[in-house]
């Protein structure tokens, strides 16, 4: 346990959509906050005004929602140290970029776009291994600055960074890291739009509000050393950090749109449990130590440590997904299933009225264990919402006899004998039906499976017959028998 109470924050920039590898550092922040009786705080970095997305921090913010990730501060909670958003705090970056100009740790540029592009093929050509602003700026006279401020042409805010000198910081997960300032460039800290960059937002906004652990992708470890010289340039306390692995598709290349769906939105719409997700988003980097795989959010806030996360790339693997989303559908009640094939049911065509509870979970009884999505019981078993309009050819072809009708027409007479029957009545009356018709009961089970659903496969034939009750089944067997052809 961590003695002062954590503060941690996930700080996307709105893009539109919740991409995986957010929700994996959303879930890890989210997670070490419960674990330590921390402060789990969403802070939208919303500053790149050309990648503005209308909505955007609304779906981002139901997605977080939806897999139950609540957040204790942020633009629509409480707290003390907003606003949460970085487009409404622009005067507070505009004062600390100014602080550091006083400080001779930043200074004003006036490069035109057309002598950076000169700089730049210039280094290129070269060869230096990165293109680096080259400090013209810094050593303008007070006057000239003066001036140039006062002409009003363009002007960023850079970082001087000075030359050789090393960047050191440990990680709690990549262990001591190393950086040297000669690779590293002057920064743009506030753009000429007036906007700051990530960088001085990101690192004034955890140090206004009180950040004790930045848990973030790898993919900003690179940016870690400009904020390190931004907190000792302000004399600031420096947080921890926890710089998350990559995640990989399975031929280890990294983790794109290209291979497949990125959004949560998407998982959620193709069916996924959150609980399924979160379990495995859980796992893409960390592990309790054990074998073990299946969790509930409860169990990985109890089990939860950066310690235990990996440095290695994580393997995004769609097939353990869907394992755990069976598995996660298996383990709800019946009237938690209930509730959510009512909801599957009301965004698909059918009228959820025709089908009463009493109905549903009997379908739920006979379709679980077959079942990987909620979605599959109306596919696996669209016969026990609607007649079937079509009947399998290849099970038509194998089973239908020329004398099936007469055989099945015996059956339906014996079932409409029937009074209220149960599955073990259905059974009964096929038994005593078949007897009579002297043949075996697999000459006649195939054709009836075909008639009431349509397949040639699916949960137990008395189980469907129960589901549908007689008149539903004699129904069926008289409209196969007329459409059927051997
Ligand atoms: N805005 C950055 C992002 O989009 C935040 C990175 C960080 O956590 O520092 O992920």
């Amino acid at each position: 346990m961590i003695n002062e109470t954590p503060r941690v924050r996930f700080a996307p920039s709105p893009t539109g959509y919740l991409h995986v590898g957010g929700l994996r550092t959303a879930l890890y922040n989210f997670l070490f906050a419960r674990r330590n009786n921390g402060r789990f705080i969403l802070r939208i970095e919303d500053t790149d005004r050309k990648r503005f997305v209308e909505g955007a921090v609304e779906n981002l913010v139901a997605s977080l929602k939806w897999c139950g990730l609540e957040f204790d501060e942020g633009p629509d909670a409480a707290g003390d140290v907003g606003p949460y958003m970085q487009s409404r705090r622009l005067d507070i970056y505009d004062y600390h970029a100014k602080q550091l100009i006083e400080s001779g740790h930043a200074y004003y540029c006036f490069c035109t776009p057309e002598r950076l592009n000169a700089l730049r093929e210039e280094q290129q050509k070269q060869k230096l291994p990165q293109a680096k602003y080259d400090k013209h700026c810094l050593h303008l006279s007070k006057d000239e600055i003066e001036k140039s401020l006062a002409s009003g042409i363009d002007k960023v805010i850079r970082l001087n960074v000075e030359p050789n000198q090393k960047i050191i910081f440990e990680d709690i997960i990549r262990g001591r890291v190393e950086f040297d300032s000669n690779n590293i460039d002057d920064q743009v800290l506030i753009k000429s739009d007036g906007y700051p960059t990530y960088h001085l937002a990101n690192v004034v906004d955890d140090h206004l509000m009180k950040i004790t652990h930045v848990i973030r992708g790898e993919e900003w470890l690179s940016s870690t050393p400009k904020h390190i010289l931004l907190y000792d340039f302000f004399n600031w306390e420096k947080p921890e950090f926890a710089h998350l692995p990559l995640l990989l598709n399975p031929d280890r290349s990294k983790l794109s749109k290209r291979q497949g769906d990125v959004a949560v939105e998407d998982y959620r719409a193709k069916g996924y449990l959150k609980e399924a997700l979160v379990n495995f988003v859980a796992l893409l980097g960390w592990n309790a130590g054990d074998d073990k795989e299946f969790y509930y959010m409860n169990e990985l806030i109890e089990k939860f440590s950066l310690e235990r996360v990996n440095k290695s790339g994580a393997v995004f693997d769609l097939e353990k997904l869907n394992w755990l989303n069976a598995e996660h559908l298996r383990k709800k009640t019946d009237n938690e299933i209930l509730q959510l094939l009512k909801e599957e049911i009301n965004h698909s065509a059918l009228d959820i009225s025709q089908y009463p509870d009493e109905y549903l979970l009997k379908v739920i009884t006979a379709m679980k264990e077959r079942v990987s999505f909620i979605h599959e019981f109306l596919s696996k078993s669209p016969y026990l919402f609607e007649a079937p309009k079509e009947y399998e050819q290849a099970a038509i072809a194998k089973g239908w006899k020329p004398e099936t009708p007469e055989e099945l027409k015996k059956l339906c007479s014996a079932f409409s004998n029937l009074e209220n029957p149960s599955k073990e009545d259905f059974e009964q009356a096929f038994e005593k039906a078949v007897g009579e018709l002297n043949i075996s009961k697999g000459k006649l089970i195939h054709p009836l499976r075909l008639a009431v659903s349509g397949m040639s496969t699916g949960p137990g034939m008395f189980d469907i017959l129960f589901i549908l009750g007689k008149e539903e089944v004699i129904k069926r067997i008289n409209n196969a028998v007329e459409t059927i052809r051997a």
